[in-house]
């Protein structure tokens, strides 16, 4: 993508940094920050009155099912569904097909997300080939092609021997690991969260411990070996305390929450619909309870959305044969903004510091602030227009999600990357 020069005139900014005035932006960096800044022939300009301009939104955990199953969402439509939701960068998932385990993969992978990319994209390689197998890839080989770091989110790493070894790998090639964390001898056949509700509708559920389990050997390993550990999706009260323990113990962990695990429980779940179904599952109040706490006093750092799209046909049927996974890019941030700052829950800084400052700064992304110097990576939004979430005004392929209907407010009404609008409202209409 080309950077270019662009002038924000009335800018309210939140975030890290907090001001009134004009932002100029010259080959895609804020090279000035004042107030009436004259506007040099040729630029364009962009007026933010009565808007909020917030630095643009990061999320480290997305799927955009390129290459392999580009009828649930592809790298174009994924980032441009990020860009309407207001993020800047996302971090994508390799579990694509193939899975990017060797160099020729990769670095095809790599250029693709550079090349269809309309926000920064950038990569999670594999732990092991692929993911589920006990054979490490060439950590330091993929970290010099440029990837983020490692994860094989959408199955746990089983065997301890082959996570310690990772560990010591991933350290070793100055990257994170970012873990799903799900024991499989615990999940069984669950498709959602053990317990009253699963045992009312008849359908089978996984325990806490599924997850909790492998999380508590997860730390053992990464205090052992002093890899930065990631945690993926928390969503079980005694995840959050053996983060909260870990910290204490200056173990290198972050956390990640999603926002359906905030706002919404198993009981939320009335009939058969696998617009509720995702793994880990909806969990009970007080787990969501724990997830929000955590969220609010630090324990679990950031909120990632796991964007995971897929087509009409593979989350349709029941919750027992339906795919995992919802849709998150495009109602993230109103959601959140909705339910924790317009109800007093959150501040509106903190909730950027969510979901862009910590983590940018938590994987050395350079994201997460509005000042002079800085990539001219913003997004502005509208916050005191309601709305209907509507999945018709979608950039994603999918549109499975049980927030459909919700009235919410935080509209994005420009979305800028180095410089360019890459979501403009005005232009494109929704
Ligand atoms: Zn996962």
């Amino acid at each position: 993508m080309t950077s270019q020069d662009l002038m924000i005139k009335n800018a309210h900014v939140v975030g890290p940094e907090t001001f009134n005035g004009d932002i100029r932006i010259q080959n895609g960096r804020i090279t000035a920050i004042g107030t009436d800044l004259p506007v040099a022939a040729g630029t364009p300009v962009y007026d933010a009155a009565g808007r909020t301009v917030l630095p643009g939104l990061v999320d480290v955990h997305v799927h955009f099912r390129d290459p392999g199953q580009t009828a649930k969402e592809t790298i174009a439509t994924g980032s441009k569904a990020a860009a309407h939701g207001g993020f800047t960068t996302v971090v994508a998932m390799p579990n694509v097909t193939p899975v990017p385990d060797n160099a020729a993969d990769l670095a095809a992978l790599l250029a693709k997300n550079k090349q269809a990319g309309v926000v920064h994209v950038h990569q999670w390689a594999p732990i092991t080939d692929a993911l589920r197998s006990d054979r490490l890839v060439d950590f330091e080989q993929f970290k010099k092609m440029g990837v983020l770091g490692f994860s094989n989110d959408g199955v746990g790493v089983q065997h301890a021997a082959t996570m310690m070894a990772a560990m010591a790998g991933v350290h070793a090639a100055g990257a994170p690991l970012a873990a799903h964390i799900e024991d499989e001898s615990l999940r069984g056949n669950g498709v959602m969260n053990a317990g009253p509700v699963a045992d009312k509708l008849g359908l089978p559920g996984m325990s806490n411990q599924t997850e909790s389990s492998q999380l508590a050997r997860d730390l053992d390993l990464a205090a052992a070996t002093g890899v930065h550990y990631h945690a993926c999706h928390i969503s079980t009260r005694q995840s959050v305390d053996l983060i909260r323990q870990a910290k204490a113990a200056g173990v290198h962990v972050t956390a990640e929450v999603t926002p359906h695990h905030l706002l919404l429980e198993d009981t939320d779940i009335t009939g058969d619909d696998p617009n509720f179904k995702m793994n880990p599952p909806l969990r009970s109040h007080a787990d969501r309870q724990a997830v929000v706490q955590g969220l609010l006093d630090g324990t679990l750092d950031m909120v990632a959305t796991d964007h995971a799209p897929h087509t009409l046909a593979d989350k349709g049927g029941t919750m027992r044969t339906a795919a995992f996974g919802i849709v998150g890019l495009e109602t993230a941030f109103a959601l959140l903004y909705t339910r924790f700052v317009r109800s007093d829950r959150m501040s509106l800084p903190e909730l950027v510091a969510r979901m862009s400052t910590i983590p940018a700064a938590a994987f050395n992304l350079p994201a997460g602030h509005i000042q002079i110097g800085a990539p001219a990576d913003l997004t502005i939004m509208d916050l005191d227009t309601p709305y209907q979430i509507d999945s018709n005004t979608w950039f994603s392929k999918g549109v499975n999600s049980p927030f459909i209907g919700e009235t919410v407010y935080g509209r994005t009404q420009a979305t800028i990357v180095a410089g360019r609008l890459v979501y403009d409202q005005q232009k494109e209409g929704h």
